[in-house]
């Protein structure tokens, strides 16, 4: 995702502002002018950009800067501050209860992954044992119905529409009606989107809703639309009480920052992304550790705690400090992949690991970058103690490559791919000596 681009910016900005000898109003306003280029580039409104810098500036005290506090350390945290209160306006208005029927209806642009996305979130509220239920209120798409029945078919989730009725108020009713009769706990009403803001959807929304009186409307927005989020997502607001936002296609070459718009359009905070076509490809939106990945800091807090549920207890405290020493060797690496392939489903594990994710494990390719992992470490089988525990890959000299390539019966040319994953992992967790390591449940950005 194009937002990693942004933590990029951000970082380069503060390491620059770092650099300076002294930090006086011009080098704090340079470096919040670099991230204001920054944000803006990634489609975040222009108006929440300049309110944020504004904001900065009145919490960063100059002062303090000059008694020679770690200047990026606070500007950082102001940032990461700012970003996670644009992004948290609250709970969303509803929160459903299992065992207990709630109605929530699906607002969206055509195009915009709505009827993906009701059935993704069926599909993830079912895993966890409720009865949800679709109902297609989609008349104005051919084919609406049909998609969405093939995909409450492929996961076994009831669902009501028809081919015949044209008007959406009275599919709606009937098919919330009927799944209240069978117990159903969450009844999903996708509704009609067409292609821009028009005042027809607007009407039949309304009306849908006045007919359904839905618990909880969502607002379902697509992430790549840029700029135009702010206004899309306000139109919406404006015409049905949305409570909730859920942001789809962040697996593609989206920008992002949509996603911190729509939250302000609508003040309503993002309860999942998705993430890919298929229907896990869904994630609970969390506001800290996405703005922690988004600033490239990786998610401390869902890192350590997996460090904490996987790694021998007796083992914790000096991998914790071998990590914020800087020194990651081949075996620090080597005991990660252990770990990884340990944790589970290792998409999940990779995100919050800085480095790990985009590079050695596109994502949907998860087998692959498994038996990467594996043939990663067979190779490390065949390193003596010295190659392992030097963080000095010179030692690695052609003589070495060539014995453990032999003794693990790979060609050279993976034994140096290896190496150059474990130099490049290397270069950015070399950046991390110095980290404050939080403990259990702590969020630290920093
Ligand atoms: P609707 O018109 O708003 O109901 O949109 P659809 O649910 O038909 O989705 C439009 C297209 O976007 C389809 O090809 C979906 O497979 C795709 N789509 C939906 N959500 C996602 C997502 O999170 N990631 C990706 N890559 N594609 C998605």
């Amino acid at each position: 995702m194009v937002l990693a681009q942004l933590g990029g910016s951000i970082s380069r900005a503060l390491q620059q502002m770092g650099n300076a000898t002294v930090i006086d109003e011009k080098v704090l306003n340079e470096c919040l002018n670099e991230i204001t280029r920054a944000l803006l580039q990634s489609d975040v409104q222009f108006k929440l950009v300049r309110d944020m810098q504004t904001n900065i500036k009145k919490i960063v005290n100059l002062d303090d800067l000059a008694a020679g506090h770690n200047k990026r350390r606070i500007i950082q945290q102001a940032i990461f501050n700012e970003l996670c209160s644009i992004l948290d306006p609250g709970k969303p208005s509803f929160v459903p209860k299992k065992g207990k029927p709630s109605v929530i209806m699906f607002v969206g642009l055509q195009g915009s992954g709505k009827t993906t996305t009701c059935t993704k979130y069926a599909f993830h509220y079912q895993k966890k044992g409720w009865k949800p239920a679709l109902v297609c209120a989609d008349t104005f798409r051919a084919g609406a119905f049909d998609q969405l029945k093939q995909n409450a078919t492929k996961a076994k989730i009831p669902f009501y529409g028809s081919y015949m009725e044209s008007d959406p108020v009275k599919i709606a009713v009937e098919g919330v009606d009927r799944f209240k009769q069978e117990n159903c706990d969450l009844i999903i009403v996708d509704t009609s989107g067409r292609h821009k803001q028009e005042a027809s959807l607007f009407e039949e929304m309304r009306q849908v809703s006045e007919a359904t009186k839905p618990d909880l409307v969502i607002f379902v927005m697509d992430s790549s639309i840029g700029q135009a989020a702010f206004d899309q997502a306000q139109a919406f607001k404006q015409s049905v009480s949305v409570g909730a936002v859920i942001i789809t296609k962040m697996d593609g070459h989206a920008k992002g920052g949509g996603a911190l718009s729509a939250v302000a359009a609508t003040k309503s905070p993002v309860i999942f992304i998705g993430t890919g076509e298929h229907m896990d490809e869904f994630e609970v939106f969390d506001v800290k550790p996405f703005v922690s990945r988004l600033l490239g800091m990786g998610d401390w807090s869902g890192f350590m705690d997996k460090i904490h549920e996987v790694v021998p207890m007796d083992q914790q405290p000096e991998l914790l400090q071998k990590l914020s020493e800087g020194h990651f060797t081949l075996r620090i690496m080597y005991e990660q992949f252990q770990n990884i392939l340990k944790m589970g489903p290792i998409g999940q594990v990779f995100s919050m690991l800085p480095g790990f994710s985009s590079e050695l494990m596109p994502k949907g390719r998860e087998k692959e970058s498994q038996a990467k992992i594996k043939r990663y470490m067979t190779m490390m089988d065949s390193m003596t103690n010295e190659e392992l525990d030097s963080s000095n890959p010179k030692i690695m000299n052609d003589s070495r490559i060539m014995r453990i390539a032999r003794g693990a019966g790979r060609p050279l040319r993976d034994v140096m791919e290896m190496l150059e994953e474990y130099k490049r992992l290397a270069k950015i967790w070399g950046k991390m000596k110095g980290l404050k390591v939080p403990k259990k449940g702590q969020m630290s950005a920093l």
